[in-house]
């Protein structure tokens, strides 16, 4: 071995550290996957040297076949994995190998549990890349040279996986990158041609350059026997320029499993070819898992881009909208040029036209997903609704068919979980029914309990109940689905339609009229902490309600609106009473009217409670009540 020069040891950043320590632990039953993550980064590495020497043909450093060469020690106990892509500086290494990049690391470390099975799946989310090498090797060496680097510009990075590392420079020849890994004792298997052809096969048939190992009769010599001739062990053809009906599911899952950094199979995948004034191929996936960092502004989304087979970039975000980040995929442009760049993405008219067609397919697969593996969808639905949410705000074109797409909790259901879709919904209407009714709030115990479902629940009438953050600022954009538009049951002077019969309006009317009195006392006694007061018609149980004005902000949207620190227009609420409930009825025959006042005030926050609000004046409200429980024991 050449000379060291500038040797140091330096420590791993706490979160390396965490991960080596539980990745060790974690992943012991699928050990192998190490290997298709080394050839995963080799292969990364590789394209990113042929995009940069499309400017910079020196990089190629006069030519030669790019490849991956695995090969094994049996004595040494070693597998050595080399490529001649891009590799890495001093500086490359002791960042890319000595710190993890992504935002978010260190939550995401937090959450983790300490057990191992529940782990592990995380880490998987998470993925481990480089540093699931220390799964099966007690010591890792990395020999690198950044193409267009000097000989000696050589770096040798060593570690044992338990704190630090070490890094000196050295002479390399070659360009790119050779890993060693000095195997556990324990995991010899892995120095095996027989072992390591398998698992390229299964894991890495998909990498688009050719992998290459000893040539059995070399190998079998052992050792000893210079391993001068190499052969092809993958396909290596780019997966998604391969007919449709070539492709093994296994060949897809293991694919997504490269480009994603995942180790998870995914949900549901769709591969196209488009011809005709655009030419190009896309392959898309479903995750089956949120990333932990969904909702990182600057965590990675968007697909990796190619033109003409050549790798340009990684997280190109033009080609989907932003609500459907979590796509992962490939998209192979005939039409874009190589040296294209993120700037012209954004105003290429192309790439309008590919993202409409992009965002279509995408929705079309979730569609299908929907209609034909409904489990699965629930799965896609808990890990990703959400983002989903975002869309009919995003993306105006798509609005129905994403609309078509969301999940909702009812009242006809009874755990809270999202599973109606709106069709669902119109399916199960009430005759004459030409809305769609719902309700939102804090969680889904306050609005199943709500008093404003209480009409509804007589009627045997369907609410959808939507707690999530997002929910109401969701549906302030979706105004109809299928012709029939949304009604906030909270919100205005609830209009029932044809679902109240003519006998049922009249009747509310004559109540109405003889409780004018009523109305106009109560509206004096709570003066301006109300808008209006009226006799309700949605009432059965509850003596009194809030309905929000048709134009005001609801409650939700205030919360949030408040804890951002903004300035919320003053709404106040419309006091609706129950005409029949025995405490209106007191109410309505009291003569005193400090008595009245007190009681008026105590249904107006106890209406304030129900809606989930917090009261203006609590004191107020305990005084008042109080007061009222003194009288009533004396
Ligand atoms: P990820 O691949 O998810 O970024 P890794 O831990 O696998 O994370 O690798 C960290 C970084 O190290 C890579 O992003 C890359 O920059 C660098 N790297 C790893 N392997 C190689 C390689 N064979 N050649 C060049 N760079 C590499």
């Amino acid at each position: 071995m050449s000379v060291e020069t500038q040797k140091e040891t330096l420590g791993f950043q706490t979160e390396v550290k965490q991960l080596l320590h539980l990745m060790i632990h974690s992943l012991y039953s699928n050990k192998e996957i190490f290997l298709r993550e080394l050839i995963s980064n080799a292969s990364d590495a590789v394209d990113k040297l042929r995009f940069e020497a499309l400017s910079k043909p020196e990089l190629l450093e006069g030519g030669g076949e790019l490849k991956i060469r695995v090969s094994f020690d049996k004595d040494a106990k070693t597998v050595t994995l080399e490529d001649n892509g891009i590799g890495m500086s001093r500086e490359d290494v002791i960042t890319h190998l000595g710190t993890i990049a992504k935002s978010g690391t260190a939550d995401f470390m937090k959450n983790l549990s300490g057990d191992q099975k529940k782990d592990s799946h995380l880490i998987g989310q998470f993925g481990v890349g480089f540093y699931s090498a220390f799964i099966v090797a007690d010591q890792v060496e990395v020999f690198s040279r950044r193409a267009g680097q000097p000989a000696s510009e050589g770096v040798h990075w060593s570690s044992k996986g338990e704190g630090e590392f070490e890094v000196a420079t050295i002479d390399k020849a070659e360009r790119g990158t050779r890993i060693v890994l000095h195997l556990k004792s324990g995991e010899e298997e892995f120095a095996d041609g027989w072992r390591l052809r398998n698992i390229i096969k299964k894991y890495s048939d998909h990498i688009a350059l050719p992998i290459e190992l000893p040539k059995e009769a070399a190998a079998a010599e052992g050792s000893d026997a210079p391993a001068l001739e190499w052969e092809t062990v993958n396909r290596a053809s780019a997966l998604w320029t391969r007919p449709r009906t070539e492709i093994k599911d296994e060949e897809y899952q293991e694919f997504y499993k490269h480009i994603a950094h995942d180790f998870e199979n995914p949900l549901s995948w769709s591969h196209n070819k488009v011809e005709g004034k655009l030419e190009y191929s896309s392959l898309l996936y479903v995750p089956a898992r949120a990333p932990f960092d969904l909702y990182q502004r600057e965590a990675p989304k968007g697909l990796k881009l190619y033109v003409q087979r050549v790798f340009v970039m990684d997280q190109a975000e033009s080609f989907l909208p932003l609500y459907l980040r979590f796509i992962k995929g490939v998209v192979d442009s005939n039409d874009l040029s190589l040296n294209v760049s993120r700037e012209i993405l954004q105003k290429d008219p192309i790439i309008d036209s590919m993202k409409s067609a992009l965002t279509k397919r995408v929705l079309d697969m979730l569609e299908k997903l929907a209609k034909n593996e409904p489990e699965q969808y629930k799965g896609f639905w808990k890990n990703f609704g959400q983002v989903m949410k975002e869309g009919p705000a995003e993306d105006f074109a798509n609005k129905e068919k994403i609309a078509g797409l969301l999940r909702f909790a009812s009242t006809l259901g009874d755990d809270g979980e999202q599973s109606v879709s709106l069709a669902d919904y119109l399916a199960r209407a009430k005759e004459g029914q030409d809305k769609i009714y719902f309700l939102t709030g804090e969680s889904y115990a306050q609005v199943k309990n709500s008093p404003h479902l209480e009409v509804f629940r007589k009627k045997g009438i369907e609410v959808l109940l939507l707690t999530d953050r997002i929910d109401e600022w969701l549906m302030s954009y979706l105004n109809e689905f299928d012709g029939k538009s949304f009604v906030d049951v909270a919100r205005g002077d609830l209009d029932l339609g044809n679902l109240d019969s003519e006998e049922d309006k009249k009747a509310a009317e004559e109540v109405a009229k003889t409780k004018e009195g009523l109305v106009e006392r109560i509206k004096s006694a709570l003066g301006e902490s109300v808008s209006e007061v009226r006799v309700s018609h949605r009432l059965t149980d509850s003596p009194a309600i809030l309905a929000i004005g048709e134009q005001d902000l609801g409650l939700q949207m205030r919360q949030i609106l408040e804890a951002s620190g903004q300035k919320v227009p003053d709404s106040k609420p419309i006091f609706e009473f129950n005409p029949t409930h025995p405490l209106i009825e007191k109410l309505d025959g009291e003569q005193s009217e400090e008595r009245f006042g007190d009681l008026s005030h105590i249904l107006f926050d106890q209406a304030a409670l129900a809606a989930g609000d917090s009261l203006k004046d609590p004191a107020a409200y305990v005084r008042r009540l109080n007061k009222l429980l003194v009288e009533l024991s004396v």
